[in-house]
C-alpha cells in the first residue's frame, strides 16, 4: 500500500510542561489540527500515566496518529501514517506532523520520512552507515540451504539480487565488480589456462575469466545450487550466457572442500564470495589462503575482494596482513563498487606475478593481442589506476615504514590499535 509514514523523536521539549502532562487536553487540540488538515478522524483513545505522561491513538479514515509523552524527560515519541490510497494525503500528513512538534519545541528532533509500498533496500556497511536502493518491485524470495536470496526490479540498477540483506550484483553495474575482480590478475599473467572460481554463482566472473583466448578452462565451486538455478533464469546481462559455455564447468559444492581435495593446479584462483561472514567466513582465514597457494600453478594468484577501506578498516587492515603473511607478493587496488555503496579493495597475490609491474600500455596491448571484448570498465589506465592507493588504503594494507606526521583528528579508515 502507498503511503507516508512520519517518525519523529522529540527531546528537550520546551513547551509549557502541562502539554506532555494532559492527555485529554492534547487530544482536543490534536484533534482540531487533523480534522483542520482535511484528514478525517474515525475515532480517538487517550491513556493517562498517574503522574506521568499520556499515550495516544487517534484513528483516521486514512490511518494514524499515535503520541507517547515523557514529561520526565521532555520528550515524545510521535508517528503519522497515512496511505495514499484514495488521494495523495502526503501534504495533510507533513502538516498535521509539522504542526505538533512546533507545538512541542524540542530542541532536538530525530525525524524519519518512510515511503510505504516501496521496496528501500538498505545495505549496513558498518554499525553506523550504510545506504539503500529504492526497489519497485520484489521478483523472488527463497529460503535456501544456505542463505534468503531475493531479487528485485530497480530504476537504478535494472535487475538486482541479494544475499541475506546484501547486494550481490546487478544487470547494470556487474561490470565494476566482475572486470576488476578477473582482469587485473588475467592480464598479468603470460599465458593463463586453468581458473578456478570459488563461489561467483551468478557466473559473472566466470564470463570475464572465459574472454581470454588461453583461458582452457574455468572451474566454478558454488555451494549454494539455487543461486545458479535464479542467475541463469534472471541475471543473463551479468553471466552472458556462460554456462552454455563448454570451457565452464560448475560444480556444486563447497570452496573450501574442493580445494582441499583437488590435485588440479590453476593459473588464478579467485574467491568471488560474500563478505567474510556467514557461510564464506572460512575462506578468509589464513589456512585456507595458504591452501590456495597450495593449489596456484607456479606463476598463478589468488583474487579476492576484501572489503571497504572507509566503512570496513578493521576488516580490509586484517585481512591483508594475512594475505601479506602467506604470499610474497599482495597487491591491493581500490575501485568504487556502486552496489556496494563504497570504496572497496580487491587484492591480487602471488609468490611471483605481479600486476603492479605492468605499465598501461603494456595492458593495451596485451587487451588488444587477447581481443578482450566487451569491457566496460577495464582497461590500461584503470588497470594502472587502481592500484594506485590513497594514503589512507597504504596506512591500512601496507603499515607506513616512516611515521607520516599524523595530522588532526581521526583519519578515515585509519584503525588506531590500542597497542600501540
Ligand atoms: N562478491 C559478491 C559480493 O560480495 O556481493 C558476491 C558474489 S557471489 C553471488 C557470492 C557467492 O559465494 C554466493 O553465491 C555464495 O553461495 C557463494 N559461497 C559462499 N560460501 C561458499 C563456499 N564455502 N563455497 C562455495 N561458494 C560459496
Amino acid at each position: 500500500m502507498n503511503g507516508l509514514h512520519l517518525i519523529g523523536d522529540l527531546n528537550g521539549c520546551r513547551c509549557d510542561p502541562k502539554l506532555l502532562l494532559d492527555g485529554e487536553g492534547f487530544r482536543r487540540q490534536c484533534v482540531d489540527i487533523i480534522t483542520r488538515s482535511g484528514l478525517t478522524v474515525v475515532n480517538s483513545t487517550f491513556e493517562q500515566f498517574d503522574g506521568g505522561g499520556y499515550t495516544g491513538m487517534v484513528l483516521l479514515a486514512e490511518s494514524h496518529l499515535a503520541i507517547h509523552t515523557w514529561p520526565e524527560r521532555a520528550g515524545l515519541t510521535l508517528d503519522v501514517y497515512v496511505c495514499n490510497y484514495s488521494a495523495d494525503n502526503s501534504g495533510k500528513a507533513s502538516h498535521v506532523f509539522d504542526t505538533i512538534i512546533s507545538m512541542f519545541q524540542p530542541e532536538e528532533v530525530a525525524r524519519h520520512a518512510v515511503d510505504r509500498g516501496d521496496h528501500l533496500l538498505t545495505e549496513a556497511l558498518n554499525d553506523t552507515t550504510g545506504f539503500y536502493i529504492k526497489a519497485g518491485r520484489q521478483l523472488g524470495e527463497w529460503q535456501t540451504r544456505f542463505q534468503k536470496l531475493a531479487i528485485y526490479e530497480t530504476a537504478q540498477y535494472g535487475k538486482l539480487f541479494r544475499l541475506d540483506g546484501y547486494n550481490m550484483t546487478s544487470e547494470r553495474d556487474e561490470f565494476v565488480y566482475h572486470e576488476n575482480l578477473v582482469h587485473p590478475a588475467l592480464a598479468a599473467h603470460n599465458a593463463p589456462r586453468k581458473v578456478l572460481i570459488i563461489g561467483g554463482g551468478d557466473g559473472g566472473s566466470s564470463e570475464e575469466a572465459l574472454k581470454h583466448p588461453s583461458v582452457e578452462q574455468v572451474t566454478m565451486v558454488e555451494i549454494d545450487e539455487d543461486v545458479i538455478r535464479v542467475a541463469k533464469e534472471h541475471f543473463a546481462a551479468v553471466h552472458g550466457g556462460v554456462f552454455d559455455n563448454p570451457r565452464l564447468r560448475v560444480i556444486v559444492g563447497d570452496g573450501m572442500k574442493y580445494v582441499a581435495e583437488t590435485s588440479e593446479r590453476f593459473d588464478l584462483i579467485v574467491l568471488d564470495l560474500n563478505d567474510p561472514v556467514g557461510p564464506a567466513e572460512a575462506l578468509y582465514s589464513a589456512e585456507f589462503f595458504q591452501r590456495c597457494r597450495q593449489t596456484l600453478a607456479p606463476g598463478g594468484a589468488l583474487a579476492l575482494h576484501i572489503g571497504s577501506p572507509v566503512a570496513q578498516p578493521a576488516r580490509v587492515s586484517e585481512l591483508a596482513q594475512r594475505l601479506t603473511g602467506v604470499f610474497r607478493i599482495v597487491r591491493p587496488y581500490t575501485m568504487f563498487i556502486p552496489l556496494y555503496g563504497s570504496l572497496w579493495t580487491m587484492v591480487v597475490c602471488s609468490d611471483k606475478l605481479d600486476p603492479k609491474a605492468f605499465t598501461a600500455d603494456e595492458i593495451d596491448r596485451r587487451i588488444e593481442q587477447r581481443r578482450l571484448q566487451a569491457l566496460q570498465y577495464y582497461n590500461g589506465e584503470t588497470h594502472e589506476g587502481v592500484f594506485a592507493l590513497p594514503n589512507f588504503v597504504r596506512d591500512l594494507v601496507m603499515p607506513p615504514r616512516i611515521k607520516a606526521p599524523q595530522p588532526r583528528g581521526q583519519r578515515l579508515g585509519v584503525v588506531r590499535s590500542a597497542a600501540k
